[in-house]
């Protein structure tokens, strides 16, 4: 079949259904898409313009503007996509995501898992994370480089998925949040981001690079779903972070800290991070050195609600539990105050601690503690964009930029919870979801 065959074919498909092989998707697009929309949200300007078109050309856009000009000049040959009534926005990004693990494996049955396993239940969330509207991640902490392995798979458009810049094996203390603890010491298991000392992180951070990192994750304070360490205490000691982020920043890597406890947000902003993770316990002094350091907050606050419904199914320890009790609410306290104080912002969900697919359930949670949905949906694109080092690529639908777009029916600038309910999608001028009422 020839590609034109092919595209044409596939359009009558669109129509109403999801493109769902793999194979579909393989080749970077060739030829002109013309997109009409009956409107499309400026993130930047913060504001819907009527009556669009969006010219693509292969995996970009071309031209975007008034139905009334555009129209004229659309390349003969075109395929014409309408959407109808739908609300077009760029697509959306996820900085903090798990795609190769997921809820329900329990503390111990999770060690079970090899890490090829890991690397295919990503593709199986990859996809659900790209058919929920999510066009690029940031992949912040899996086993064994499977990210590494699921993000080669996904550019060489052998399974669909968003874009992702991925951490490898997350840095963590011996015993921190990245360690395995749940095993006696006979087993004598460490995960393989494990580093102690400064010199032993400039190496990890070196090593995470060699085989693929795109950004530098650690572990700045303790967790929530690990064994035994306390999220209220700090990992890491500032030297240690400093070593970390300048050897990151030396090779051309961002920094992550996942961060709960309050001195270890005011020590990784001093570091020098990009962001910080969660930022439960975040206080006036955590506050007051992101915003000196223009360092991005990225919350995770709707796991919570899935949480509480769900954790009784998923075989956590006892302690885990009873950290979560005490994290997830007062994650929601802190974070509205850090909203409220003007802190920069961009959007995450840690998703894989509930299943994938359900990420923009967040938007309406950082609603509900003081954003303006126009200001989540901008911490979703052009700030998303801005921290993962992309602005010239993704976040905005401007010329030039990747054609990497959504549609949902409603106005999310009223209600985003329609964010939730994702009927196109489009990644690098490839049509992976069309389910727009016409
Ligand atoms: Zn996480």
């Amino acid at each position: 079949m020839t590609r034109a065959v092919l595209r044409t074919s596939l359009a009558a498909l669109l129509l109403t259904c999801a493109v769902r092989t793999p194979a579909q998707n393989a080749a970077a697009p060739k030829g002109t898409i013309a997109i009409r929309a009956s409107r499309v949200l400026d993130v930047k300007m913060g504001q819907y313009r009527a009556s669009q078109i969006i010219v693509i050309e292969g995996e970009r856009i071309q031209e975007i503007g008034d139905a009334a000009e555009i129209e004229s000049h659309i390349p003969p040959g075109a395929q014409v996509i309408d959407l109808g009534r739908a609300t077009v926005l760029p697509g959306l990004i996820d900085c903090h995501t798990h795609l190769t693990m997921s809820p329900y494996l329990g503390a111990y049955r999770a060690l079970s898992l090899s890490v090829p396993r890991e690397a295919l239940l990503g593709a199986r969330n990859a996809r659900a994370t790209l058919e929920a509207g999510f066009t690029t991640v940031r992949n912040v902490g899996a086993r064994g480089f499977a990210d590494v392995a699921l993000r080669d798979a996904i550019n060489a458009g052998d399974v669909p998925g968003p874009r992702m810049l991925v951490s490898g094996p997350p840095l963590s203390i011996t015993g921190g949040h990245g360690d395995i603890n749940l095993l006696a010491p006979e087993f004598d298991a460490s995960a393989d981001g494990v580093a102690d000392s400064v010199p032993a992180v400039i190496a990890k951070v070196r090593w995470d690079i060699k085989y693929g990192a795109d950004v530098i994750k650690f572990m700045a304070s303790g967790g929530v779903l690990s064994k035994g360490d306390n999220p209220a205490l700090e990992q890491y000691s500032p030297e240690e972070m400093r070593a970390i982020v300048a050897t990151a920043h030396g090779l051309g890597r961002k920094v992550a800290a996942h961060a709960h406890s309050a001195i270890a947000i005011r020590d990784a902003a001093e570091a020098g991070v990009d962001s910080i993770e969660h930022g439960s316990f975040i206080d006036a002094d955590g506050i007051r050195a992101m915003k000196q350091h223009g360092t991005y907050l990225v919350p995770t606050l709707y796991l919570m609600d899935w949480f509480m419904e769900n954790y009784p199914k998923m075989e956590l320890t006892e302690d885990m539990i009873e950290k979560a009790r005490v994290v997830m609410p007062a994650a929601r306290q802190n974070v509205a105050r850090a909203f409220r104080e003007g802190v920069r912002v961009a959007f995450g969900t840690d998703a894989a601690v509930y299943p994938h697919g359900l990420n923009a359930h967040e938007f309406p949670v950082m609603v509900k503690l003081g954003l303006t949905p126009l200001q989540a949906i901008q911490a979703a694109t052009m700030n998303a964009a801005d921290l993962l080092g992309w602005p010239d690529r993704v976040g905005t639908l401007e010329p030039g930029k990747l054609a990497d777009l959504i549609a949902v029916e409603g106005d999310p600038l009223a209600d985003p919870s329609v964010l939730e309910n994702v009927k196109f999608v489009m990644k690098g001028g490839v049509v992976y979801k069309n389910q727009t009422a016409r």
